[in-house]
């Protein structure tokens, strides 16, 4: 009986031994779920048995857990690192158009902040029409290109590209560059078109009467062909100088550098000067130190001539046309100084444009095509060299071109 009673007694000790480690360890457990941030260092330890089993697996599972969310948060920094550096603008827009993340060229191409402007509707901060038109019907098939948008004066393309569940991306490109490209193509080809027109239509009215029956003014006629020449010329040196301007933008490289002779150069000019002038003019010609200028002579003597002629062609009948080299700290300098009708200040930066001119009839009369100062600059581009022009209504004008040191061999 006594055994009996000691038994139950000391199973039952056994039994509450056992149920006080599980209540222990459970609570242990439950302890470490509500507190610990999934921290291995803080699983307790169970000891031996089914609990030290489960308290083991539970690191293990731990442990694993956080090599997942490290791989996780790396692959994010590297795929945040890398939509920062793209050229692109990335926005990422959620169900209702709030902005949930963006880069930082989306902040600038769009003038918004992610700080201040996370989860704020994009139509609130991009608020142009077109563009709340494009989100709103939902067809993104093609891509907006947005004018004007609210920071900078940038041309932007924008395309949203819908992603998982019901987010959006939101590209943005700046295409200001390409955008004025195509402008200056479409206005070139436009100006071609109207000064090869203007010289066809002169001759085709001229063919017109010269094919009449009753035409029979010898005089007349004579005037006729004469013009429809000059219509033709002016038509050929216009396709001249366009093929020049394409020669030179499609070669980029300077081919065939030679040393130049700078006083046969500026002799040869000087003569081709008086032969343009005809008379008309003063032309001189300053004593040219000996020189060898590095670059093409076919590309330069153009340059040179352009300048030449225009400074001519500019200056009333006897005015003076001065043509100088000089070697100044190092550089070699090339200017045509003239005593002609000069060029209001406001036009001086825009006079390399093709086509731009101050007073076209002067130029058309005179048999300017408005290319040859495009020449100029890209052949002086090619040569590194600088073009300076000091000029005033009416007081005359000064044309320089500035050579850098390694292009210029000095024998003295
Ligand atoms: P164009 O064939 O019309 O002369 P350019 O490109 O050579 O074309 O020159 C552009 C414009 O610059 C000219 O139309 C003219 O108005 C102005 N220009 C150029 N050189 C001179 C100069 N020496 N004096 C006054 N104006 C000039």
């Amino acid at each position: 009986m006594f055994g009996a009673v000691f038994a139950l007694i000391f199973y039952s000790s056994v039994l509450l031994f056992v149920v006080i480690r599980h209540i222990r360890h459970r609570d242990e457990l439950d302890r470490w779920l509500q507190t610990s941030e999934l921290d291995v260092s803080t699983i307790p330890d169970g000891g031996s048995g089914t609990w030290g089993d489960l308290f083991a697996s539970l690191a293990r599972f731990v442990r694993a857990h956080s090599q997942s969310q490290q791989r996780l948060s790396l692959a994010l920094q590297r795929m945040q690192s890398a939509t920062s550096a793209m050229p692109e603008g990335v926005v990422i827009l959620d169900d209702d158009d709030r902005i949930e993340w963006c880069n930082p060229m989306a902040e600038k191409h769009l003038g918004i902040t992610l700080e201040v402007d996370a989860e704020q509707q994009i139509t609130y901060l991009v608020r142009d029409l077109q563009f709340v038109d494009y989100l709103a019907a939902r067809d993104y098939s093609h891509p907006l290109v947005l004018k004007q948008s609210r920071h900078h004066k940038l041309i932007l393309s924008l395309q949203l590209v819908p992603y998982g569940a019901k987010q959006k991306l939101l590209i943005s490109r700046d295409i200001t560059r390409f955008e004025n490209i195509e402008i200056m193509r479409r206005d070139f080809i436009a100006n071609i078109s109207h000064e090869l027109r203007t010289p066809l239509t002169v001759i085709i009215g001229f063919l017109e009467t010269l094919s009449e029956e009753n035409n029979v003014d010898a005089e007349m006629n004579k005037q006729a062909l004469a013009l429809m020449n000059d219509q033709s010329m002016r038509m050929l040196r216009l396709i001249e100088d366009l093929l020049t301007l394409s020669r030179l933008e499609s070669t980029p490289n300077l081919l065939g550098e030679k040393h130049i002779d700078v006083q046969v150069m500026l002799n040869d000019l000087y003569h081709e000067a008086e032969s343009l002038s005809a008379g008309r003019h003063v032309i001189k010609l300053n004593s040219v130190p000996e020189t060898q200028l590095l670059g093409n002579e076919d590309e330069l003597r153009s340059a040179f001539g352009n300048l030449v002629s225009n400074a001519i062609r500019y200056t009333p009948d006897e005015g003076e046309v001065t043509l100088s080299w000089q070697i100044s700290n190092g550089q070699g300098v090339f200017s045509v100084q003239d005593s002609g009708i000069g060029i209001d200040r406001k036009h001086i930066p825009r006079l390399t444009e093709r086509f731009y001119r101050v007073d076209s009839s002067r130029s058309r009369e005179t048999g300017g095509t408005g290319l040859g100062l495009a020449i100029v600059k890209h052949v002086l581009n090619r040569h590194q060299a600088q073009l300076k022009i000091e000029s005033k209504a009416g007081g005359g004008s000064c044309f320089k071109v500035l050579f850098p040191e390694n292009r210029i061999v000095s024998k003295i």
